[in-house]
């Protein structure tokens, strides 16, 4: 039995449109041919967006779709302790400060952007003294925790990761891992003791995925966590950046954008196999 485990990690903030068909089905694809397990995980830590209707409907889309996987199914709203304890792990390394910024406070001493588009972060809160955080934080105001992560690119020296591609039947090629263009980015946000970047290494180590499948639009991300997998000591993972579905205006398909889900099509007659043939299996 093969010990390669891929995942196909959605978030329940909307119904599953053809771009996550692609994606699940690049993933049990790809577990099929390598002879593995395709793993899957639900990502709700936004608990304002996320909901369990949609959770529902993401087990009955795949099930359509003639997908299965393995029980228990990860979730990550009930894992808030593991990721408290990662980032504990960086706060002892001293590599996590509070930030206690605003959105528009940031954007105003902001001068550059992180590969998103959004504005990198000055560093205001890097270097604040701890009389000052503790006074902050006992005083109540809304905290976010950051990565240092000049400081933790110091401890860990050049990082490499290894990619396959463009099939996943490729060799793995090795990539040098630029995090520094994302700033120090928040590993705890003011709602929630997480984030996603967090999250998803840890969750991805307890899982023993070996092999992440994610669309091109997260091969940036991929970047910090390489870092935090280092920074935590958890094991290397090989990824492939598949292809992403646009509308025709060439925008990646979306939830906000109005793209049809899985659901409508389905309403409208659609069958498995059509959506297999639309998004090119
Ligand atoms: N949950 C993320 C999403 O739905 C993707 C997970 C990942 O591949 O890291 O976009």
């Amino acid at each position: 039995m093969s010990n390669t485990r891929f995942r196909f990690a959605p978030s329940p903030n909307g119904y599953l449109h053809l771009g996550h068909a692609l994606s699940a089905l690049v993933t049990w694809d790809a577990a099929h041919k390598l002879g593995g397990t395709a793993h899957l995980r639900i990502e709700d830590i936004d608990l304002n967006r996320c909901k369990p209707e949609f959770t529902q409907a993401i087990f009955e889309d795949l099930a359509w779709l003639g997908l299965s996987w393995p029980e228990p199914v990860m979730v990550q709203s009930e894992r808030l302790e593991s990721y408290a304890e990662a980032a504990n792990v960086l706060r002892d390394a001293d590599l996590l400060y509070p930030c206690f910024c605003t959105r528009s406070e940031i954007a105003e001493a902001s001068t550059g952007t992180d590969p998103d588009g959004a504005p990198l972060y000055p560093g205001t809160c890097r270097h604040m003294s701890n009389a000052e955080r503790i006074e902050r934080l006992e005083r109540g105001d809304q905290v976010q925790f950051r990565l240092d992560t000049e400081a933790a690119l110091e401890r860990t020296g050049m990082l490499t990761f290894s990619a396959v591609g463009p099939t996943i039947l490729d060799r793995p090629q090795i990539r040098y891992a630029r995090p520094e263009r994302w700033g120090d980015v928040v590993l705890q946000r003011k709602d929630t003791p997480t984030s996603y970047h967090l999250s998803v290494v840890v969750d991805d180590a307890a899982q023993g995925i070996t092999q992440v499948t994610r669309g091109r639009d997260l091969e940036a991300a991929t970047n910090i966590h390489v870092l935090l997998q280092m920074l935590l000591g958890l094991p290397a993972v090989t990824y492939h950046f598949h292809r992403l579905l646009k509308d025709e205006s060439g925008e990646k398909l979306s939830k906000s954008r109005g793209s049809k889900s899985l659901r409508d099509l389905r309403a409208e007659g659609w069958s498995p196999e059509d959506v297999r043939r639309a998004v090119g299996f």
